[in-house]
């Protein structure tokens, strides 16, 4: 199973169907505040 993980505040976000375990960050909703915010590094 792959997690989806805020990587602001570790936050889990969502889960997906995957062969193997994985982790992918993304910010959660609360941590974007205002709506889309580009800012990965
Ligand atoms: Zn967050």
């Amino acid at each position: 199973m792959g997690t989806i993980v805020c990587a602001s505040c570790n936050a889990m976000i969502d889960t997906f169907d995957d062969e193997k375990v994985s982790v992918l960050f993304a910010q959660c909703p609360s941590c974007t505040g205002e709506g889309e915010t580009k800012g990965e590094e």
